[in-house]
């Protein structure tokens, strides 16, 4: 068993870890940081439990530390990291001279030694450690996952990717509120309403695509050379992102083509059986009215991505469209974070 710890306990990504990683097989919870608010408290006591299961009792008594004290240490190998970003930027750097840290923060996501990885897309960047480690003198690491729209959207491209030459990608989310944060977006702006805005979403997804689906040679990427476009929103569902995707190829292609290498899509988590990998990560569904978040959020352990709606779009003879639904706190985040680290606990620790 590896000792693993979560930075940013208390909080809604901080909670997925905690229910994620309860009697999971490989690693042990041992330590839990919040904010100097919550330091000191017994765990059940620092936070307001939001997620329908019920609160482990295996973490109830664990004291939270506070994240920005230089000298405590822990005994674990693994730190996972669901704290904000600007807190990130500057603990996660300190944290990595000693621990893995598999941070959900987009503060170190583009640095050009840290890999950004989703396991079934590119766990070629993982690469980068090595490089890491030497740039900057660490016997830690930071290894990061990307934003939780960006996830869901670059699983479902990857099989399109591989198989067809891609022109554009237009993309139009519908996130839930709870990508947020716990106080993220209040009652009164949400209901009854829609946001269309989230602060850097949008420079988020179309960043991060291309770089995930790029290549890597002697320690350098190489970006995936099509053009993408991203409207994000913010609407009134507790927990599942839904994206409209627009996706235009070089030449023409059948639907049925397509639907067939998303639905077989399968990678090196499936190959070494990774425990929290999904055994399909693309679920596609032919009823007219899926995916729903309520309905398909909680695929595979909330580790699938949902895809319906998949047809030709009358734009041009080359183009189709879809429809996505993804977990955004268990693909998009903590399961995301998670499946990296059994990834590398299983090709590198
Ligand atoms: P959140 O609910 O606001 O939780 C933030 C956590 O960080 C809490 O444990 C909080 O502790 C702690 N914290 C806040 N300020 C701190 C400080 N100054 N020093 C140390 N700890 C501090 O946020 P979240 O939604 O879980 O998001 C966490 C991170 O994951 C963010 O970087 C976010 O962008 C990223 N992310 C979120 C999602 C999602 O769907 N929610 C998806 C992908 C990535 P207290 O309780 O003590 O305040």
């Amino acid at each position: 068993m590896v000792n693993v710890g979560v930075l940013g306990a208390t909080g809604m990504v901080g909670q997925r870890f905690i229910q994620l990683l309860d009697s999971h097989p490989d690693f042990n919870l041992t330590s839990l940081t919040a904010s100097s608010r919550s330091a000191g408290k017994r765990y059940e006591d620092a936070t307001t439990w939001y997620l329908d299961d019920s609160m482990p009792e295996s973490v109830k008594d664990i004291v939270v530390t506070d994240t920005n004290v230089d000298e405590v240490s822990y005994d674990v190998d693994i730190l996972f990291s669901s704290l904000p970003t600007e807190t990130a930027a500057i603990v996660e750097p300190k944290f990595a001279k000693n621990y893995i840290v598999a941070s959900n923060a987009s503060a170190m996501r583009m640095e050009k030694d840290v890999p950004l990885v989703i396991p079934e897309v590119n766990h070629e960047f993982l690469d980068l450690i090595e490089i890491q480690q030497k740039n900057r003198g660490w016997d830690g690491f930071i290894v990061t996952n990307p934003n939780c729209s960006t996830i869901a959207l670059t699983l479902t491209l990857k099989p399109i990717y591989d198989n067809f030459n891609i022109k554009k990608v237009y993309v139009s989310t519908m996130q839930a509120v709870s990508g947020a944060g716990y106080s993220g977006v209040s009652s009164m702006a949400i209901i009854d309403n829609l946001i269309p805005y989230i602060g850097s979403e949008e420079e988020k997804m179309e960043s991060e695509t291309l770089q995930l689906l790029g290549s890597i040679e002697n320690g350098k990427i190489s970006n995936a050379n099509f053009r993408i476009s991203a409207s994000c929103h913010r609407v009134a569902v507790i927990d599942g992102h839904t994206e409209a995707v627009f996706v235009e190829l070089e030449d023409n292609a059948n639907i049925g083509d397509i639907k067939t290498k998303m639905s077989n899509f399968k990678s090196l988590p499936q190959e070494l059986d990774l425990y929290s990998a999904p055994k399909n990560p693309i679920i596609i569904k032919e009823e007219d009215d899926r995916p729903q978040p309520r309905l398909d959020r909680n695929s595979s352990n909330g580790m699938g991505v949902t895809v319906g709606r998949l047809r030709k779009d009358i734009i041009s003879n080359n183009s189709f469209k879809y429809v996505l639904v993804g977990h955004n706190t268990i693909r998009g985040a903590a399961g995301a974070s998670i499946l990296n680290a059994e990834l590398i606990n299983k090709t590198i620790l």
